[in-house]
């Protein structure tokens, strides 16, 4: 489960980030999750809670904001959604898409105190 190591990093970049501006406690975490990323955001939560016992972050809220997945067909000349990162474009059927959104998993805000 990969998810296990995703929520260490997440921990790893709260605690850096507590040395830089100086808090002791985080209250929430904002996480956008990609339909692309490949990331479950219920083995997020999962993971998340186990993770983040006895740290800075033990109080803190998980809040995941999912990205739907958005790729650029050069067929259609826009951007199509996609659900699948090898998808071919659902408008024209055109393949490969460029996939422009929705492929990454990040911080997206903090609430500290
Ligand atoms: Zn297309």
């Amino acid at each position: 489960m990969h998810e296990l190591s995703l929520c260490e990093s997440v921990l790893q970049v709260l605690e850096q980030q507590a040395q830089i501006e100086n808090y002791q406690t985080v209250t929430a975490v904002y996480l956008e999750i990609g339909a692309l990323s490949g990331v479950d955001p219920e083995a997020m939560r999962f993971c998340f809670d186990s993770v983040v016992q006895g740290s800075l972050a033990e109080k803190a809220r998980l809040e995941i904001i999912e990205i739907a997945g958005q790729a650029w067909c050069s067929a259609c000349n826009a951007n199509v959604l996609v659900e699948q990162r090898y998808e071919s474009c659902p408008n024209c059927g055109s393949y490969p898409l460029q996939i422009n959104d929705g492929d990454q998993m990040r911080i997206k805000q903090l609430e500290v105190a």
